[in-house]
């Protein structure tokens, strides 16, 4: 292990001029969603919490913007979270935000050549019942008559190494890839066969278990859910969420009367940073001392990582459960996730109010290839798509909706196409490919249509939940739990999303 400079001695890697270091209750490194929520968890306990962030704003994908004219705000990441559980209900609640449900319109999907809506008993696209008709209208009698297997085959006939596997073991290959590909690959952006079963759908395993069914344990989950759609949203967009969280840490720096940093002005009180990259973590007797590019050095009793990247700093200091010595385990590594670009745009385009595709429609991988007969559905123009989803947002969120109309007058929509999969680079769309692919998407001919739009770039945000990851998390965290003073919680350990996020963000300073 490195031994620290003496303080305020210039630092002999960097040559930077190390200040002295500020010392308050709590670090937090990163300022996503996960690093906002843990820094919140600890204020509200009246600690005083330094959140440092590496790039110039706060919130990752969570992330709103507008258009020139109409100034609406509108997210331009992450639009809605899980209705699993209360967590993030309970927290916008809090924050004194409005949760919202969308409208009640069908999810499509398009795979095998067809556009159909997406059963609507399911959990990532897995049917409850494998003979109900809108699951008949997708796969066709012959996946019906696979799939209805599942309700007989003994419960050892399942293979449970990954989601792929595990769907096509119970339910048969139709089922994987026209019902659940364009979903899961949708959410996860990664093939079926990447995918953790435990870590993109909680419980099933569990409830597999229990009713020796996948469509019974999907069932099941259902019934615990919440009435109502699966998932929800927030009246203004999911980034007020970021924007209430920074507001309410930033304003508890104000109650703390002292503060190592000043300007002309007097003490700053900042309990946000940005543009504060980490690149160094140390011990000092029974803190921690966290330093930045910048040359700030802040200590603590207390230290919360949320992102992967600083994880490596912190493998001299963890002790597996078991060892004598720190140093042993090794640090979960995420994949880089896809590339995504997402094109936003403003439509004029009076024929969408009717919702054609409802909600919006998830493109499975191989969607081109592999048509077959015997499938009811519209096959109408999707050949040639490069797009992997589309949401149709002023259908899908009447508040948005609203205020576009509004602003814009009647006739006016939004739509969301996103592009990139996992393993390849992805060329940014032009408004006009956009216009073209949700033309195909939708059955409309939108492509002199465009009022305006937004392009916005998210780069590995999504890496994929594999068993092998998984599994390096476990023990990773479980040797976090043993280090005094320390906690890691954000996406790279909790599991994509919000919902799984601010959980987990809560849980894991609980203890500190
Ligand atoms: C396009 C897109 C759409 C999505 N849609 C949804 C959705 O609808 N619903 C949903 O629930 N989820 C959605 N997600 C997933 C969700 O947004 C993420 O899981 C979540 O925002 C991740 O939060 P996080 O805090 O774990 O990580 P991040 O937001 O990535 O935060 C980590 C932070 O750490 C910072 N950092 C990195 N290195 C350093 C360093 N050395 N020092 C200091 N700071 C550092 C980074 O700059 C970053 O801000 C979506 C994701 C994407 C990309």
């Amino acid at each position: 292990m490195t031994p620290l400079p003496p303080l305020g001695a210039p630092d002999a890697a960097s040559g930077r001029p190390a200040r002295p270091p500020e010392h308050v209750d709590a670090v937090v490194v990163g300022g996503g969603i996960g690093g906002l929520v843990a820094a919140r968890t600890l204020t509200r306990r009246g600690l005083q919490v330094v959140l440092l962030e590496a790039s110039d704003r706060v919130g990752g994908p969570v992330r709103g913007g507008a258009f020139g004219s109409p100034p609406v705000r509108l997210d331009l990441g992450a639009e809605s979270f899980a209705a699993r559980g209360t967590t993030v209900t309970d927290l916008a609640e809090e924050l004194g935000l409005d949760v919202v449900s969308p409208a009640a319109l069908s999810a499509w999907g398009y795979a095998a050549g067809r556009a159909f809506p997406l059963p609507k008993a399911g959990v990532l696209g897995i049917p409850s019942v494998p003979w109900a008709a809108d699951v008949r209208r997708a796969i066709g009698w012959l996946g019906v008559a696979r799939a209805a297997l599942d309700r007989v085959l003994p419960r050892f006939v399942a293979d449970t190494t990954d989601l792929g596997t595990l769907v096509r073991s119970r339910l048969g290959r139709r089922v994987a890839d026209r019902l659940v590909a364009p979903v899961a690959t949708g959410v996860h952006s990664a093939p079926l066969d990447r995918l953790d079963v435990a870590a993109v759908a909680p419980g099933l395993l569990d409830a597999f278990a229990r009713t020796a069914s996948l469509s019974r344990a999907v069932a099941e989950l259902r019934a615990a859910a919440p009435a109502g759609s699966a998932v929800r949203g927030i009246d203004g967009g999911i980034h007020a969420v970021v924007e209430a969280l920074t507001g309410e840490i930033a304003a508890s720096a104000e109650e703390f009367a002292d503060s190592p940093r000043t300007d002309a002005t007097g003490p700053i009180h900042a309990a946000v940073r940005v543009g504060q990259q980490v690149d160094g973590v140390q011990r000092v007797g029974a803190d921690w001392q966290v330093t930045t590019t910048v040359g700030d050095t802040v200590r603590a009793p207390r230290l919360v990582v949320t992102t992967p990247h600083v994880a490596p700093l912190l493998a001299p200091w963890v002790t597996a459960p078991g060892e004598a010595e720190p140093g042993t385990v090794p640090v979960p590594t995420p994949e880089a996730g896809a590339d995504i670009w997402l094109a936003t745009l403003l439509l004029d385009a009076p024929e969408l109010d009717d919702a054609p595709r409802g909600s919006g429609m998830l493109v499975a991988p191989d969607a081109e290839s592999a048509a077959d007969a015997g499938v009811a559905g519209d096959s109408k123009g999707a050949a040639g798509v490069r797009a992997k989803a589309l949401t149709h947002a002023t259908a899908k969120w009447p508040w948005l909706a609203d205020r576009v109309r509004r602003a814009a007058g009647p006739g006016v929509h939004v739509v969301r196409l996103s592009y990139g999969r996992i393993g390849t680079t992805t060329e940014p769309p032009s408004a006009e490919e956009a216009a073209r692919d949700a033309s195909a998407l939708l059955g409309v001919d939108l492509t002199d249509r465009v009022r305006d739009h937004l392009l916005q770039r998210w780069d590995g945000s999504l890496p994929p939940p594999t068993p092998a990851y998984r599994a390096q998390v476990a023990a990773f965290s479980a040797a976090v739990g043993h280090t005094p003073g320390l906690a890691v919680t954000g996406g790279w350990v909790a599991g994509t999303g919000l919902a799984a996020i601010v959980a987990h963000a809560q849980a894991a300073v609980a203890a500190l």
